[in-house]
């Protein structure tokens, strides 16, 4: 800390370092990346791109993949918005649209950063408890003029809300920004930009890291009503932020054209996240329903923080959370079949279990 430091960044934690050493041997479950390689389309792009285009500056607007992703979603450009990964299009959504003088509803337990801006705008925040089974209870979100923001499916419970729910939520909250933000919505949940032409008050953010293994590239999106689109890309040309590079974008519509790769792919992943959770379950873990790549466990006779040291000794990551409440819970980002085997076999091993 030091004295030339803004009051509001004092209390800042850098959020993953530490989650991503940079060592090999490791079997990482830690930050939900897809174990799979992206699309074969990908590689080609790769191959046959054309090196001398690097000198040139990138499409400020991302054109291509703009009308490549408002076709997949059946919406129009000027209601899709693309930026350096979701985190990105998060920070700017609370730059532009998620107000410092409106308060801001959203679970207590949900993804991390949100509050993370909160901090730095001093945003009126009311945190809103998750119900005793871990879900998020949209009928007591009321913000009359403001801003909701939640993950659907939520993180770290992998828990997902139905989509009736959410349109029952726009309903009564026609006055706020309602942010939907859908990192793990392809792994099995209802997504929320069916209801885009009916609500101009509903963004949804989606990211390439997750379901389309593009972690590596920072490439993510909003969709919404050209209003809010148009917020952001304000915002973002502004301050002059990143447009997506020439090789993300060239790589996220190669991405987006294999559909057949990327059925099959979150086909697997979901299978071995059932089979993970049966296996889980045997051994005595509540495992919450997941409709992600993670799955969100905890055991009765072993805290989160010592199986999860016990799991790093033997060169398996996961992640675990000291926010009380979940603070035995484990979240593990599903591996291949592979993987997974080698953590259930570990577990098995743990004296206590
Ligand atoms: N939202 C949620 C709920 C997440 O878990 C993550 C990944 N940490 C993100 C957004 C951001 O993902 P990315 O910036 O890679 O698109």
């Amino acid at each position: 800390m030091s004295r030339f430091w803004s009051p509001s960044i004092q209390s800042l934690v850098p959020y993953t370092p530490g989650e991503q050493p940079q060592v090999e041997g490791l079997i990482k479950l830690n930050t939900n990346e897809n174990p799979y390689p992206p699309a074969p389309a990908v590689r080609d792009v790769l191959d046959q791109f054309d090196t001398s285009r690097l000198r040139l500056y990138p499409d400020p607007e991302s054109a291509l993949l703009k009308q490549s992703l408002a076709h997949t979603h059946g919406l129009n450009t000027n209601q899709v918005f693309i930026g350096n990964g979701s985190d990105e299009v998060l920070a700017l959504t609370f730059m532009a649209l998620l107000r410092q003088d409106k308060p801001l509803l959203l679970p207590e337990t949900t993804y991390s950063f949100y509050n993370v801006y909160i901090d730095l705008y001093g945003i009126e925040a009311r945190h809103i408890e998750l119900t005793d089974d871990f879900r998020i209870d949209l009928s007591q979100y009321q913000q009359p003029n403001g801003g909701i923001i939640f993950a659907n499916p939520n993180a770290p419970t992998g828990i997902s809300v139905p989509l009736s729910e959410i349109r029952a939520l726009l309903e009564s909250n026609t006055d706020s920004v309602v942010v939907v933000d859908e990192a793990y919505v392809d792994f099995g949940a209802e997504s929320a930009t069916a209801l885009i032409d009916q609500y101009p008050n509903l963004l949804v953010t989606q990211t390439f890291s997750k379901s389309r293994s593009l972690a590596g590239l920072r490439i993510g999106c909003a969709f919404g009503h050209a209003d809010l689109i148009e917020a952001l890309e304000r915002v973002k040309n502004s301050f002059n932020s990143y447009p997506l590079d020439m090789l993300a974008q060239a790589v996220a519509v190669a991405s987006l054209e294999d559909e057949n790769y990327f059925r099959s792919r979150l086909d697997q992943v979901i299978a071995t996240r059932e089979w993970t959770n049966q296996q889980l379950q045997t051994l005595g873990f509540e495992v919450l329903p997941s409709h992600t790549n993670f799955v969100f466990a905890s055991h009765p006779n072993v805290s989160g923080a010592e199986l999860m040291a016990y799991l790093r000794e033997n060169k398996i990551l996961v992640r675990h959370f000291t926010k009380p409440r979940i603070e035995n819970h484990l979240r593990i980002t599903i591996g291949t079949d592979d993987e997974m085997q080698t953590l259930i076999n570990y577990l098995q091993q743990h004296p206590k279990l």
